[in-house]
């Protein structure tokens, strides 16, 4: 029989060369495509594949093996299919040739996320066809549209069709990079994803000419102090459990991690965590994941050199925290502009919040077992994400969902991270044996019970 690892990178490598792109319009993605290619691995092995074709094209597919017990908890295993554009000039190989070279298979989506879904179908497959009689429900969905808000995908399951795909906890993407350098055995789980909530700050002036600018209200000065007080009332760090225990995985120096855990200690332990030879590159992400972050994006104002502006504008992308409100974003920037009387307003009313699965389930208690099978000494680091996979629909329907894999030690966290949507995307062989392992290991023990 096929190892595992082989019939993944060979369904990998068809759902690579199906060139399912979704580059934002509704009639891109052509997932029909890679819905074929399923519908072809899936042709004489008895499983039957439900198609749901939402928007012309846009074709989901999803199966589902019945638990003995109904009371048992379901499972889901949940991939998208479609992937981001590519510049094809940027690439060293063909994007979308899904070539197996030196010991990587190439292309786009390789890494984000078609060798979790081929490794899916796989499992899912092996187990429909070998008699395993799971506890409770295994699903099997291979999903359109996640690159661009899952509204043809599970976003539309969610709104019209939740039955079809719904299950009390979900496995997809990402997870099982080593977080802290090669050597480190902090294995990357996502268990949420921060909310977002964009806004836009309006600054007021006089306008004037720029010959006589003594005593005039400059909408540029203004704001540039706006921005100076969005930098030093930063929200304040929010300590969580689940913070708490990727620090206990990451194993620091002991002075370091006390200074990290507490949130009065905790931004000059960043500023020093920075410094740090092999954790430096952490410190963003150490940053991002225990605070509701502020970052200005787009400053503009005035329109002519000799010209006091008489307007200006800030965009802010703002990441919030689980537990974090619209009314607490607009409590914090209503407290900065009423520092300007009458100069600045705020726009946007836009908000996302964040989700969380916690690590205190049955089915993290099965990961964190199964990392720890595969990676002498492995501990779980549960991590949020910055926002918007398909976990946050199931979230919301009351699951819970991690983001699961295992990747080789070369892959640490930054450079896996770095090859989603970027060019050269590409996996190499020995994370897929992992992964696909790994999954079956947590798919057949959460099951069997
Ligand atoms: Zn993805």
């Amino acid at each position: 029989m096929t190892s595992l690892r082989d019939e993944t990178v060979a369904l990998l490598q068809q759902l690579i060369r199906a060139e399912t792109v979704n580059d934002g319009a509704i009639d891109s993605g052509n997932e029909w495509r890679a819905a074929a290619v399923l519908e072809e691995f899936f042709a004489g092995s008895g499983v039957e594949l439900t198609r749901v074709e939402p928007f012309p094209g846009r074709v989901s597919v999803v199966a589902r093996l019945g638990g003995t017990d109904p009371q048992a908890e379901s499972l889901a295993l949940v991939g998208h299919t479609d992937v981001v554009p590519v510049k094809a000039a940027d690439w060293v190989h063909p994007p979308h040739s899904g070539e197996l070279i030196d010991g990587e298979v190439w292309g786009r989506g390789a890494v984000d996320m078609l060798f979790l879904t081929a490794s899916y179908a796989v499992i899912f497959k092996r187990l429909a066809t070998s008699g395993f009689a799971p506890s409770g429900d295994l699903v099997f969905a291979a999903v359109a549209d996640e690159e661009q808000g899952s509204r043809a995908g599970v976003g539309w399951f969610s709104e019209n069709d939740w039955s079809t795909i719904a299950a009390d906890n979900v496995l997809t993407e990402w997870g099982g990079a080593r977080l802290g350098g090669v050597g480190s055995t902090a294995m990357t789980v996502g268990v949420g994803e921060k909310g977002a909530a964009p806004r836009r700050i309006v600054v007021r002036g006089d306008a004037a000419h720029a010959s006589a600018p003594w005593g005039r209200s400059n909408a540029a000065v203004t704001l540039a102090k706006v921005i100076d007080r969005l930098q030093s009332r930063a929200p304040k760090p929010r300590i969580s459990e689940q913070w708490l225990e990727t620090l206990a995985a990451l194993a620091l120096p002991a002075e370091l991690s006390t200074r990290l855990a507490s949130p009065d200690t905790i931004d000059d332990a960043i500023d020093e965590l920075s410094e740090h030879p092999e954790l430096g590159e952490l410190a963003p992400f150490v940053h991002a994941w225990t605070h509701t972050t502020v970052a200005v994006t787009i400053v503009e104002a005035g329109s002519k050199v000799n010209v006091i502006p008489d307007s200006g504008s800030i965009s802010l992308d703002i990441r919030v925290l689980p537990g974090v409100t619209a009314e607490d974003v607009e409590g914090h920037l209503a407290s900065v502009a009423a520092e300007f009387p009458g100069l600045v307003s705020v726009e946007g009313d836009w908000f996302s919040p964040a989700n969380e699965s916690a690590t205190t389930t049955r089915l993290y208690a099965q990961i964190e077992s199964t990392l720890a099978e595969f990676v002498p000494g492995a501990k779980p680091a549960p991590i949020l994400g910055v926002g918007g996979s398909d976990a946050r629909f199931y979230r919301l329907h009351g699951a819970n969902a991690f983001g699961f894999g295992i990747l080789s030690p070369g892959l640490t966290f930054s450079v896996a991270r770095n090859r989603f949507h970027s060019a050269n995307e590409r996996l190499d062989l020995e994370s897929i044996d992992l992964t696909v392992r790994g999954l079956d290991h947590v798919v057949r023990n959460f099951l069997s019970a």
